[in-house]
Order: structure tokens, then sequence, then C-alpha cells
């Protein structure tokens, strides 16, 4: 029969036409997102199967890991019923035979025959007088296959109908065909460069930067662990170069073209400001002090994330700025999330300000309207210099006279992509954005390239400590008694629960749904205490769905002592200050990220005494069983919470990079590479000092990848 001639593989040849494919297997590995030749060289595995030396049988003990050689001598797969198999088969060598076994794994009778020759890896258990290992990872030797070298064997994603046999194949097939025709965009003199850079900073590396021939090739059939490293640090480098390069670029783009007033200190106005604080500065407040004053000096505008636990003292530094602002003859505007919170500065920056000529204007939701007007004509004719506000108000169309510096309070969601715009009369103000939920320096560098970042992590003296603690089965009784006695003490108390108000069961999705499971709302929570164990305190109740007025009432009457315990939902979560509030209830609590409720914990950790705070969780297993409620109860450093959490979930929860406008990452993983990513953004940045729109011939390749993947999403577009 005759065969067409196949046309010669290239990049973009369908995977369909590749060897041995057709059109079946490629809608499946379709659905990897592998359509041409080339998707499959940079569909990276995820991870790699070592086997570790093989054993012996007599060497092999209960619960340790291992691995053995040997041929299936008998297999049995057993139904008992649909859906419940057991698959088992005796594996043989020299020097004895061990049993494997696999649980409604039925497909495991294709893989594993008599007469096959396996490698299989995992942890034993003694049965009997045999080894017995469960659901063991198992690699079909091909005849020839030699041992005893164990090869690294790269491990992909799978999908449905997909093996990772299929996959190993596929790419090897390519690598053949196209593994020397991959294109470098990292010239000869930069590889050299980075790897120095890259040893500078401790990381081991022998030589240049892998070629992209090499490193792709290594990555999926690596010849060993040198090599396999070598290859992943020359592609997560490359990864996060072009990152970083995309980000320098959008920096400079961002600030050549905008223009600051200057607004520098001088050691009078440095004094002034500093003796209206009561209160020694603390070595961190100093710090960022400094870091603020030196951006704000600038004729570009500043860019700083400020981050601090909560009661780390940042508003300090933000007057700071302000005043700073407003001794150059500048405006100054305060954003918050909140209106309590807004009204809280505004008091604050009143106190502190008190018998000076600056002047205090406020804007949120429950001013007149006549009160409204007035203050933002004030503003526009600069007779305001101080205007404190909430974020939904001030993105109106506020005018400013002269605005050097826009603050913007408890800011958790600031991405690359959402800086704000106020501008006026052609200049553009400094920001200084403050935000109570840390950001991991790894996340921080990625989402925020560029964004400078100055950290208070010391706390003010004097600040009483949180005793946290995890309710056991009937605590209940026991906790509240103990809140009846702070009450009685005069203290003040939060009841937080995640719900506002009771789910029904249809409301649940399925994969919520638990056996007799309820989530605890402050609708239901509020009625139990007022009827119940509170029933002779004043309980008072706040959640989302109250109006901007209803709200402040009920946050007035706790400040002011009018209410002694307050159900809330996380509604609370933001900057509130009532010192007299050392008693914190969560409810509910496997629902709240770790943020959250290190948030929640600092709203009782602002005054003198010692505050307390109990976990409860909704569902059967207490609350001790949740990883992340027992980092809670260990520790109350909201860095090292965020860290875990980063840790724990990815970046994905604490600030989505969707909503920051960063590409997904391939292979690089800042959590994992923080080192390497340090040095992709120093030589990005030095790259973009000396040649800030990559006009170098040598690097026109690598300038298409960066704007490949970010032109669009930071919006290069002009740079190019
Ligand atoms: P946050 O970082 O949560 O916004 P704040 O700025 O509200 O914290 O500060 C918390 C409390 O600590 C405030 O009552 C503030 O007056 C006080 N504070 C700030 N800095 C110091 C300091 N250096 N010494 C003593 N108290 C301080
Ligand atoms: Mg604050």
């Amino acid at each position: 029969m005759d065969e067409e001639p196949t046309p010669p593989v290239t990049m973009t040849t369908p995977v369909q036409f590749l060897p041995g494919v057709g059109t079946f297997r490629a809608k499946k590995f379709s659905r990897l997102g592998l359509r041409t030749a080339q998707d499959v060289l940079f569909f990276f595995p995820r991870d790699y199967e070592r086997p570790a030396p093989p054993k012996s049988v007599d060497q092999l003990r209960d619960g340790e890991q291992a691995s053995l050689i040997g041929v299936v001598t008998e297999v049995d797969l057993m139904s008992r019923s649909p859906g419940k198999s057991v698959f088992g088969a005796v594996v043989q060598n020299q020097t004895g035979a061990v049993r494997i076994l696999f649980f409604n794994q039925p497909y495991r009778a294709d893989q594993i025959k008599v007469d096959e020759r396996v490698v299989i890896s995992g942890t034993p258990k003694l049965s009997g007088l045999r080894m017995e290992f469960v659901h063991p990872q198992v690699t079909v030797l091909e005849a020839d296959d030699d041992f005893p070298e164990p090869k690294i064997l790269a491990i992909y994603a799978l999908t449905e109908g997909v093996k990772q046999h299929d996959l190993r194949h596929l790419a090897g097939n390519v690598l053949e065909a196209l593994g020397d025709q991959l294109h470098e965009v990292m010239p000869e003199q930069l590889r050299a460069d980075s790897a120095d850079a890259l040893r500078a900073a401790g990381i081991q590396i022998e030589g240049p930067l892998d070629e992209i021939q090499t490193a792709v090739r290594q990555l999926h059939q690596p010849d060993n662990e040198e090599s396999l490293q070598a290859a992943r640090i020359r592609l997560v480098f490359q990864e996060l170069l072009v990152m970083q390069l995309a980000l320098a670029m959008r920096r400079r783009k961002l600030t050549s073209d905008l223009q600051s007033p200057p607004l520098s200190p001088t050691a009078v106005i440095d004094a002034r400001i500093l003796n209206r604080f009561p209160f020694e500065l603390t070595n961190d407040q100093r710090q960022a002090i400094r870091e603020v004053s030196q951006d704000m000096a600038c004729q570009f505008p500043m860019n700083r994330m400020l981050q601090g636990d909560v009661g780390s003292g940042k508003t300090v530094v933000a007057v700071y700025a302000m005043m700073l602002a407003v001794a150059n003859g500048h405006q100054a505007v305060m954003m918050a999330p909140t209106e309590v919170l807004a009204r809280q500065h505004f008091e604050t920056l009143g106190k502190i300000l008190k018998d000076s000529r600056v002047r205090i204007g406020l804007l949120c939701g429950s001013i007149s309207r006549a009160e409204r007007a007035a203050t933002i004509a004030a503003t526009a004719a600069g007779e305001i210099d101080l205007l404190v506000g909430t974020q939904a108000l001030l993105y109106g169309d506020i005018q400013f006279k002269k605005l050097g510096l826009c603050v913007i309070d408890e800011q958790h969601k600031f991405g690359v992509g959402q800086r704000v715009t106020l501008r006026s009369g052609g200049v553009d103000p400094h920001y200084l954005v403050m935000s109570a939920t840390p950001i991991p320096r790894s996340m921080a560098m990625t989402l925020f390239g560029d964004v400078e970042l100055s950290t208070l992590r010391e706390k003010p003296p004097g600040r009483a400590t949180v005793n946290t603690y995890l309710a056991h089965d009937g605590w209940k009784e026991r906790w509240w008694s103990f809140v009846r006695d702070r009450l009685k003490e005069g203290r003040q108390a939060f009841v937080v629960a995640p719900r506002v108000v009771p789910v029904t069961k249809t409301e649940l999705s399925d994969s919520e749904e638990e056996e007799g499971e309820d989530i605890s709302s402050v609708q239901t929570v509020f009625e139990q205490l007022k009827t119940g164990v509170l029933s002779d305190f004043r309980i008072g109740l706040l959640h989302g769905r109250m109006t901007a007025e209803e709200k402040l009432a009920t946050m007035q009457a706790f400040a002011s002592g009018a209410i002694d315990v307050l159900v809330s939902t996380t509604v609370i979560e933001v900057g509130i200050d009532v010192p007299n509030a050392t008693v914190m209830t969560i409810l509910g609590a496997e629902r709240f990220g770790l943020a959250q409720l290190h948030q929640l914990r600092g709203r009782i950790s602002r005054g003198s005494h010692v505050g307390y705070v109990c976990v409860f969780s909704d569902g059967d297993s207490p609350p001790s069983e949740n990883e992340r409620l027992s980092l809670f109860e260990k520790t109350n450093d909201g860095f090292e919470l965020a860290e875990a959490d980063f840790e724990m979930r990815g970046p994905g929860d604490l600030l989505g990079r969707k909503q920051s406008g960063m590409a997904p990452l391939r292979i690089a993983d800042p959590r994992r590479d923080i080192e390497i990513l340090r040095v992709a953004r120093q030589i990005a940045q030095a790259m973009i000092e000396v040649d800030p729109e990559l006009e170098d011939a040598e690097l026109q390749d690598l300038k298409t990848q960066v704007m490949r993947r970010y032109g669009k999403r930071l919006d290069l577009g002009d740079v190019a």
C-alpha cells in the first residue's frame, strides 16, 4: 500500500499530524492545550518520577519508601460490586516477591500484565509475611530499558484518555524532530551574565545558563538531577525575566510622561511634623518615612505600598506624608474604603492637627448635600488642605487646586492595572497605598513589579497581647461565661459569623452541603444571644445589608460604649478602633481565610487590655483539625500568616492574578523561585535603564516575547 509522503514536522505542525497521533488522539491532547508541535515542546512536566535506587525484597522496611524491580507473576482483578474493585498483582525478582494492590482502579489490569517487567515505587507495609504496596507508582519497563540505572521520568498533567506514557512518547517524538530548531531568545552574553548574577545570589549553577535547546530537552528527558536543575533554572529565569522586563518597561512608561511636584522635607518641616505626634516613632515608621520622603522629593510620582499589620501604626506614616505635601504648598487626599474609617481618620487628623493652620475636609455618604457641595467647592478653590473621604465619593470628578499626594488606606486589591487617576492641573500626585494584608515579598515582586514596598513589622510599644483559643466541643458554656465576666468588668465584645441570614439546605450548592450542617449567621446568633446567655447586656447587629447610616449609627454606638456586644459579619474587618473591645468570638471560622481571621483579631488589640479570641467551627471537626486555624492559633505575626496562606493556597485567594493583570506563569513559582525572581528583577531593571525600549538588535527576539505575553495586558503598546 502506498503511503503519502509525510511532510516534515515544523513548530506549527498541528498535533494530529505528528507521528502516531491522528484526529482521535489529537482531540484528547487538545484538552491539555496542545495544538501544535511547539505547544508540546513547551508543555512542561509538572513533576518527575525519581525511582529510589531499587532495593532487594529483604531490604524493604514497613513504612519506608522504596522501589523495586521485578517481573509480574500473578494478576488478579476482583470485582466485588459495580464500581468497586480490587486489582492485585505479585511482583517477583531473585530476592523475593511482594504484592501490589489497587482499589477501584480496574484499568490497572490493562497496564500491569503477567511477565511484564516493572519498577514499583511506594511505601510498603507488612501484611502477613509479605510486603504489600498499596497504590504504588508502577512503570512498565520496555524490553530495551536498562536497569538499574534509574531514569528520572517526566510527569505531565493528564486528562481523561491520555496516559503518562502517551505524553512521554509525544514529547520524545517532537523533541527528536524539532529539539534542535528551538529558537534562542537570550543572547550568549545575557546567559553568561545572568548565570553570574544567579551564582552571586547563592543559586547553584555551573557555567552560563543552558541554551534553549538543551534546557527544553533536559526538562522533558533529564539525563540526571543536575542537568534537570540547570534546565529548570534557565527556563524559570527566562519566564521571570520576560515578566520583569515588561514591568520595568511599564514603570518607565508610566513615569516618564508623568510629572509630579517634588515635595521635599526640610529639617524644620520634619521637626514640626514629628512634634505633632504624642509618641516616639518606631524604627520601622522612621524607615518608612525616609523612603516616602525620598520618593516624594522626586519629579515623577511615588508609587509606594506601605504594608503593616493591624495596629502597626501606618496612619502615622500617612499623616507625615500628607503634612509634607501641605508644608510644600500642596493638597493631600486620603481615601478609606468605608465611611466609618473615613470618619475615624478625619477625627484622628483633627486631633493631631489641632490648633494648626491645616484645613481638613470630609466627604462621605452621610454628610448633607449642602456640606458636600461646600467641601467640593473649597477643595477646588484650594481652601482645603487635607481631604478625607470614602473611595466611592472621591472617584467622582472632584477637582483639586494643587493635589500633591493621594493616600489610599486599607487597600487589599491593588494591582498593576488599578492605579487610580486623580489629576490636577496637568500634574500627577504621588501615591501611597496602605494595606494591612501583608503581601509576601515574592508575590509583591511578581504582581506589583512597578510598586515600591515599605514595611512596618515592628509594633508600637505598649500593645496588649491577644490570646487565641481554638474551641473544643463543649466549650461554649465556659466561653460565654468568660465573655460575660469580661463584659461585667466593663469591656466590650465582638461576635463574628460568616453569613448575614441563615441558609436553608436548598440554597446550598451540592459541594457545600454537608450532613446536618448549619452555617452560622449573624441574624440567628444575634437572636440567640439576645434571648439567651447575653440577655442582660446590650447587643447590636452589624452587617453589609444595612444602609450606610444604620451601619454608622451602630458602629458609633459600639465605639461610645452604648452597646456592649457587637454581632457582626466581616464588615468590622477594616480599621475599626475600639480600644475597650477585648473579646472576640468567631463562629464558622473555617469559612474565613487566614488573612481575614488575622484582620479580625486585630480589632481587639487596639487598647492596653489583653485580648481574647475564641474560634468555633460549624462543621463536625473541631477547629484544631483545620490546618489554617491551627496556624492562626500558633502565630500572631501577620507576615508569617500571609506567607503561610500563600504557601497553602497560592496567590489566587489573596490577590487574584486576573485582577492584577499578570499572565499566569508556566514554570516559575514565585514561592519556590523567590531568589531567581530577585535576580531577574534586578537584571531587568538594569537592562531597561540602559536600553529603555530594548532596542539592542541582539534583544529583539526577547522583546518580541515580552510584547507577546505582556504588551496588551500591561498596555505597553506604544513602547513597541
Ligand atoms: P494601622 O497600621 O492598623 O492603621 P494605626 O495607625 O491606626 O494602625 O495605629 C494604631 C494605634 O497605635 C493608634 O492608636 C496610634 O495612635 C498608635 N501608634 C502609632 N504609632 C505609635 C508609636 N510609635 N508609639 C505609640 N503608639 C503608636
Ligand atoms: Mg489603619
